[in-house]
């Protein structure tokens, strides 16, 4: 992201984001509620327009008015707090949905691939159950694994564990542990910052509109160079 500038009605909500994300990293966005962190993501994915700046994906400007948007969507998951699956699908279906609808996936290769899935994320056996019998955390799992069966260049996690009870976060972010290992590029929103310190790269700490700081965790997290950066950390840690 280049320049990144958002506003809503009057309100400038993003002011001059600059952040670059390598392959295969995860990066980490921190910052109090309401610093963008969402909006920055919903940017990414182009689930809102830009008011100005640029948004490259693999060297392409996905923010070009002239790029192919759905091409570009497709290459991009996204998971929200709120888990959001179909309720009145399966497991399977919901997994499913996208791969057969959109990539034009036949149902027979879509069902292994989310079968696949399930298992690799802790859920074999769940395929037939509807969301309403899954805990929080498996629901939330299932969720990961819908924005992963279209085999996506990034992830974008928005806080996945914050509606989570506190027994329920560690298998969510188990789930993240282990598409790092895959090598997944991720960028994550997260008020864990254990976890952040753990399994980012970079760690970015977003303040009123702009990436206020941006480092490894050992350098955001331990030793920040903004004082409102330290004020903040005093605030959650
Ligand atoms: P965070 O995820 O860090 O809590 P958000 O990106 O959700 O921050 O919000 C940043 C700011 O943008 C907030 O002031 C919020 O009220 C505002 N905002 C977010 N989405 C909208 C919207 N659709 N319309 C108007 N204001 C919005
Ligand atoms: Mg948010």
């Amino acid at each position: 992201m280049e320049s990144v500038r958002k506003t809503f009605g009057g309100s400038v909500v993003l002011r001059d984001i600059g952040l670059e994300v390598a392959p295969h990293t995860v990066t980490a966005l921190i910052g109090a509620s309401g610093s963008g962190k969402s909006t920055l993501l919903r940017c990414a994915a182009l689930l809102e327009d830009v008011d100005d700046g640029e948004i490259r994906l693999d060297g392409e400007e996905i923010t070009d008015p002239r790029a192919d948007q759905d091409a570009v969507r497709r290459r991009i998951g996204v998971v929200f707090q709120a888990y959001n699956l179909f309720p009145h699908m399966t497991v399977l279906e919901n997994i499913t949905l996208a791969p057969r609808r959109v990539h034009r996936v036949p149902r027979s290769r879509a069902e292994e691939q989310a079968r696949e899935l399930l298992e690799r994320l802790g859920l074999g056996g769940r395929a037939g159950e509807y969301p309403d019998r899954l805990s929080g955390g498996q629901q939330q799992r299932v969720a990961i694994a819908r924005a992963l069966a279209v085999r996506p260049r990034l992830l974008l996690l928005d806080e996945v564990t914050a509606a989570l009870d506190p027994e329920l976060v560690g298998e969510v972010l188990n789930v993240v542990r282990g598409l790092k290992s895959d090598g997944m590029t991720m960028v994550l929103a997260t008020h864990e910052m254990g976890f952040a310190r753990e399994v980012a790269d970079q760690v970015c700490f977003l303040d009123g509109g702009v990436v206020l700081e941006r480092g490894t965790p050992e350098q955001v997290l331990g030793d920040p160079r903004q004082e409102r950066t330290r004020r903040f950390l005093r605030r959650v840690v």
